[in-house]
This record gives structure tokens, C-alpha cells and sequence, in this order.
């Protein structure tokens, strides 16, 4: 008795833990990691292999390689374990994906879109190159390299502009806060969209 008390105290836990997080796909991604880290008896198929299958399916759609497919088997996977999950433990966690779900946020990181512009794999940091003053803060803030250009010298004629590697960038911000002429924005890949200064 006291077990079951036990797991489920936790999965509320988690599940508290799980909705500060603002993208319902990175909550989800979030509670179902910390699912499988906790104890798994392993008694029923659906919650056993299909958790396990969830977890690769939400981190295909949080890292912008998820697709219609993915959506469909967390789905498929949330409905059988609500079904045939023999605990209130693997319930609950049904229950849990299924609210998250409602909203058709999964649907849109399938179409490489987060609507709330919290998942890093859906965004772009650039520099506005007609607002940028060429003082090279932002490269000095990056720890990561992801910015090339060089401060423009009075003996030369050309000089390397500024600009963000997107293949380098973590999207970790600090070049934004360093930047003291708001020349560094955020976007929506897809769209171009500014979400950011
Ligand atoms: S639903 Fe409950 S009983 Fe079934 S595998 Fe998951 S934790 Fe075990
Ligand atoms: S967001 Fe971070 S990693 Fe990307 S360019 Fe700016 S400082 Fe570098
Ligand atoms: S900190 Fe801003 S103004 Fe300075 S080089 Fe970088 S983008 Fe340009």
C-alpha cells in the first residue's frame, strides 16, 4: 500500500515540475523523462514499451525532426496506455499527454512551428546588419564561437560584417544582453516572424 502511495505522490510531482515548462511538447518531454527514470514494473506492454516509444516520438517534435507520424503515435500510444494501463500510475500519465495534446501545439511543432517560441529548434538569432554598430560586444559575449565579423578599422576599406553561424549558435541569448544597440533580433525560422529583441 504504502508503495503505490509512494508512485503516485511522484507522478505528481513530476507532473507539477512538468507544467512551469511553457511548450506543452517540452512539458510532456519533460514528465515522460522523469517517468521512465522512476521506478518501471514493467507489468503491462502499452506503458512499458510505449513510454519508451513516446519519449523518442516528443524529442523527435521538440528537436524540429518531428512529423505528422509522430504526432499520430503519441496519440495512438496515450490512448492504449489509458486503456490498458494497469495502474493509476500509467493512467494519470495518459491522462497527462492527452491534456497536453489538446491544444494542437503538437501538431504545429510538426510543422516546424512552436507556438509559444519556447522550443530553441524553431528560432534564429540574427544580426540586422543596418542597426549594427560594428563594436563587437556580441562577439566577446559568445561562448560558443557563433559569431564572426570584425570591428572596423580606420586603415581599411572593407571589414568582415557581423554575423550569427547559425550551425554553432545554442540559442543561449547572451549575445542579445551584450549587444548595446538592439541590432541582434529573434525570428521565427520558418517564417521570418520577429519574436525577439
Ligand atoms: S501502468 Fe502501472 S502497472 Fe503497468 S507497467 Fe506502467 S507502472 Fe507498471
Ligand atoms: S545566442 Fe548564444 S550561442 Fe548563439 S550567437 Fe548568441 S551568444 Fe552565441
Ligand atoms: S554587439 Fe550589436 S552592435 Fe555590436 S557588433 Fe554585435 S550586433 Fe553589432
Amino acid at each position: 500500500m504504502s508503495d503505490t502511495v509512494t508512485l503516485e505522490l511522484k507522478v505528481e510531482d513530476i507532473k507539477k515540475n512538468a507544467d512551469v515548462k511553457g511548450c506543452p511538447v517540452e512539458r510532456s518531454l519533460y514528465y515522460i523523462t522523469e517517468f521512465l527514470a522512476g521506478p518501471m514494473c514493467g507489468r503491462c506492454f502499452p506503458c512499458m514499451m510505449g513510454s519508451y516509444e513516446a519519449k523518442i516520438r516528443l524529442q523527435h517534435l521538440v528537436e524540429g525532426r518531428g512529423e505528422t507520424g509522430d504526432v499520430e503515435a503519441i496519440r495512438r500510444i496515450a490512448t492504449d496506455m489509458l486503456e490498458a494501463s494497469m495502474c493509476k500510475k500509467g493512467k494519470d500519465t495518459a491522462k497527462f499527454i492527452m491534456e497536453w495534446m489538446a491544444s494542437g501545439v503538437f501538431e504545429a511543432h510538426a510543422g516546424k512551428r512552436c507556438p509559444d517560441n519556447l522550443c530553441k529548434a524553431f528560432i534564429e538569432y540574427r544580426i540586422v546588419g543596418n542597426k549594427c554598430e560594428i563594436c563587437g560586444a556580441c562577439k566577446e559575449a559568445c561562448k560558443y564561437g557563433a559569431i564572426l565579423g570584425e570591428k572596423r578599422k580606420t586603415y581599411l576599406s572593407g571589414y568582415l560584417p557581423y554575423e550569427i553561424r547559425q550551425k554553432r549558435c545554442v540559442k543561449c541569448g547572451e549575445c542579445i544582453k551584450a549587444c548595446p544597440y538592439g541590432a541582434i533580433i529573434i525570428v521565427e525560422t520558418k517564417t521570418n516572424r520577429l519574436v525577439g529583441v
